[in-house]
């Protein structure tokens, strides 16, 4: 029995200097910990050939199957605001690309297999913990509905990677539907090798947005797209109080999917400055600062795409301008409406905006939880007996006042209170991977070798919006002592 991939590599296909072959390093003893089975179907991959020996030997980049070639991609970026001119996959390979049961292509990338020549003084390995972070956190927001990249596998390696300790080593196979950044065009934009830039953006469109190719400005369609789905992508992590900590330009995928899950977090008590990465300093990427971090990172790839807009440089640059001004108008329509959804207004009206704002402000100066706030309205909406949101206010004065108010505006809406529960737990999730469970579930895999936590969160937030009666704790806000303050890549 061989393992089957149905590769069909399109990036390897681009010029030489858009990534370098290599191969990943061998590890002493692979062992699969988990395999995503679901999405092996999707990936017409099969999950019982996967799940043996010779998978594990695969997901760990002992062995190459057949069909693929692997490489590491070239690309640039702003870290933290300041320009990289090579960065480029240092511990990750991608394997190749398979077109899914739905007829779209998606990348299958190893991380965590070792060495590239983009290394630079990194060890091309990954430690478990992270690993479990990015495969908990990327399926959890799947489940939520909002774009992201998958996990398809985590193996570990046998080997310690030598981290503030020496942990235990793994590879995570990640799916994208592409690994294309922002990053990826700074890359030829900075060496002004415009023939790259324009076959990047050529095999983005053709990749991602047809559309724009049967426009008149190809390149600036593309340049609005990816604006609209990067400005949708961020109203959607701020409705469910997602903070991805490392916004660098290397971390924007073009295809508008939440990519590269390191020091990212989850909140729990309810503050736009909130910041959780141990390697964001000054809050550049704090809760609220998102918008605006996108906006600026898709400012720098529009200085990519300019010189191909137009042959009129004033002309292509007006053009710019004008699709990035468009940003905050999309993100704050996809924002404004999901805030709605979440506090079950079927329809727009005055007032609206400010009636929102007071709850959310009521919620920042009492630091009231998140997710059980809004899914806590959802039930008193739907006429729940006891109101389980007061008790999340310690001085609850401001939300009282609120709460008349909310109850008075949906009152004159006509739905009926089953429905609008219905409507509001559809988009208030009861289930977020919660920043002291995933602890919880790294401690007893490093510790102990026991992956049944892991598995049992997995279970739970596959479904999000379900109230799991008998897994209710998964829903409570950490303990004081189970209070995570900072997450690591
Ligand atoms: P990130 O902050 O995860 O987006 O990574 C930024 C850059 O550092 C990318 O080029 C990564 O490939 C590289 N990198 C991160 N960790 C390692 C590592 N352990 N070994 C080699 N390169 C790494
Ligand atoms: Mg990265
Ligand atoms: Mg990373």
């Amino acid at each position: 029995m061989t393992v089957h991939f149905p590769f069909d590599n399109s990036y390897a296909a681009l010029p030489a200097d858009f990534f370098t072959r290599v191969a990943p390093t061998p590890v002493t003893r692979p062992r699969l910990i988990k395999l995503n089975r679901p999405l092996a179907l999707e990936l017409g991959l099969d999950p019982d050939r996967l799940d043996s020996p010779e998978g594990a030997d695969i997901l760990a980049g002992q062995r190459i199957p057949e069909g693929a070639d692997p490489i590491a991609m070239a690309y640039a970026g702003h870290q933290f605001g300041q320009f990289v001119p090579q960065l480029g996959d240092g511990r990750a390979i991608l394997l190749g690309e398979v077109i899914d049961k739905n007829g779209v292509r998606r990348d299958i990338q190893l991380k965590g297999s070792g060495p590239t020549p983009y290394s630079r003084r990194g060890d091309g390995r990954a430690a478990l913990g992270p690993v479990l972070r990015e495969y908990i956190v990327s399926e959890a927001m799947a489940a939520l509905g909002i774009p992201t990249t998958r996990s398809l596998a985590a193996v570990i390696t046998g080997e310690t990677v030598a981290r503030e300790t020496l942990l235990p080593g793994a590879v995570l196979t990640r799916v994208a539907t592409s690994h294309i950044r922002v990053g990826t065009f700074q890359f030829f934009a900075a060496r002004r090798n415009q023939d790259a830039v324009k076959a990047l953006a050529d095999h983005v469109i053709a990749r991602h947005y047809p559309n724009a190719a049967n426009t008149k400005q190809p390149y600036l369609a593309l340049l609005q797209e990816v604006i609209r789905r990067q400005a949708e992508l961020v109203a959607r992590w701020l409705l469910v109080g997602f903070i991805h900590g490392v916004m660098n330009t290397d971390n924007c995928s073009v295809a508008g999917e939440t990519i590269d899950y390191g020091p990212c977090a989850f909140m729990d008590g309810y503050d736009p400055a909130k910041v959780f990465s141990s390697i964001d300093q000054t809050g550049r990427y704090a809760y609220g600062n998102q918008p605006r971090i996108a906006l600026w990172n898709l400012t720098r790839l529009a200085e990519c795409l300019v010189p191909l807009i137009s042959d009129d440089q004033d002309a292509a640059i007006a053009d710019a301008e004008a699709a990035l001004g468009e940003f905050s108008e999309r993100f704050g329509k996809a924002y404004d409406a999901g805030l709605r959804a979440k506090l079950g207004l079927f329809t727009a009206q005055p007032g609206d905006r400010e009636m929102i704002g007071d709850l959310l402000g009521a919620m920042t100066e009492q630091q009231a939880d998140f997710t059980l706030t809004f899914r806590g309205l959802s039930d008193l909406a739907g006429n729940a007996e006891t109101d389980s949101v007061r008790g999340l206010f310690a001085d609850p004065t401001a939300f009282d006042l609120w709460l008349a108010r909310w109850q008075q505006r949906i009152a004159a809406e006509p739905q009926d209170a089953a429905t609008r529960k219905a409507a509001m737990q559809a988009v208030n999730p009861a289930f977020i991977p919660r920043n002291h469970r995933i602890q919880a579930v790294i401690e007893a895999a490093v510790e102990r070798d026991d992956f049944a936590p892991f598995e049992e969160l997995l279970a739970v937030l596959a479904h999000p919006f379900q109230d799991q009666p008998d897994f209710a704790r998964y829903a409570l806000p950490p303990q004081p002592h189970e209070q995570v303050l900072q997450t690591f890549c």
